[in-house]
């Protein structure tokens, strides 16, 4: 556990333009409650002190694994951040927690950085911040289809082998996702060579959730996190970062977040309690289709 202090205005302005920054406080402060866009957006008074300190949970956990005094880290905040794009909070998230660690990372001297996100819908926001920043390679595996409508492989032709879109079938599940880290994750992860790893973790990717079709179990969801630890401990000494993002049934929260703290520390073990009861699509064709895409 690492003490949290809110993200200072420079820091969220790392990768959100000053003036939304400005606009949200005033909305916060002086008119909510209420709706700031259609997903429906909810805020209230509080929530522009709370996007600061979730903001800062993530530059916590990533300085802290950066300077050593932690192996790797799971950020649990709240609210989320992956649709936020520089200049406008959307799909529940007011600021881009991982973009703004990420941003904070290369600051404090890195390099290169990697944000993987396997949150069932499309990081537009991540894609948004670093469409144009060559330190900084995304990956995002979502269902197609579904909000917010991007994340298409081809959203970014400019920068193939750096901005790579998987989009999945409905009821892809954990055999999908092992080919996906297997076949895309690990060449891309091998070919941009990061000093860090920041995971985008959502759990509305399992087959329960109830506002997407996707089929992953927790145990694929503990697969999914041994496969990134592993990767992290190849390629960048470790260093990885998870930050929850989405995930509509509390029950599959707890249970990912627990998948994740296995993978992370290496200690216990998941039972395979909640298996997919749905029938997987063959995502091999699109899994071909994104690594020619990309040269992978
Ligand atoms: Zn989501």
């Amino acid at each position: 556990m690492l003490d949290v202090k809110p993200a200072s205005r420079d820091e969220i302005s790392l990768v959100h333009h000053p003036k939304l920054v400005s606009t949200l406080e005033r909305i916060c402060r002086e008119e909510a409650p209420g709706i700031i866009d259609y997903a429906p957006t909810y805020v209230t008074q509080s929530s522009f002190d709370d996007a600061l300190l979730a903001a800062g949970g993530v530059i916590t956990c990533s300085r802290a694994v950066l300077n050593g005094d932690a192996n790797n880290a799971f950020a649990i905040v709240r609210p989320p951040g992956h649709h936020a794009e520089p200049d406008r909070a959307m799909g529940f998230c007011i600021f881009n927690n991982i973009a703004i660690a990420a941003r904070d990372a290369l600051a404090h001297g890195l390099d290169r950085v990697m944000v993987i996100d396997y949150d069932a819908h499309h990081g537009n926001g991540t894609q948004a911040a670093f469409l144009n920043d060559d330190r900084v390679a995304f990956l995002s595996a979502h269902q197609w289809g579904i909000y917010p409508g991007t994340g298409w492989l081809t959203d970014a032709p400019h920068a193939r082998g750096r901005i790579v879109n998987v989009p999945l079938l409905a009821y892809a599940g954990d055999q999908a996702y092992e080919q996906v880290a297997d076949q895309i994750f690990k060449p891309f992860v091998e070919a941009f060579k990061p000093q860090m790893i920041f995971v985008s973790v959502g759990f509305d990717a399992h087959w329960s959730d109830p506002i997407t079709m996707l089929g992953l179990s927790t145990q694929g969801y503990l697969t999914l996190a041994k496969k990134v630890v592993a990767l992290a401990e190849e390629h960048c000494g470790g260093k990885i970062v998870f930050v929850l993002e989405g995930g509509y049934d509390p029950l599959n929260v707890a249970n990912g977040s627990e998948a994740v703290f296995i993978a992370a520390t290496g200690k216990g073990e998941s039972e395979a309690r909640d298996p997919n009861p749905h029938k997987e699509p063959d995502c091999e064709s699109r899994i071909d289709e994104v690594r020619k895409w990309h040269g992978f």
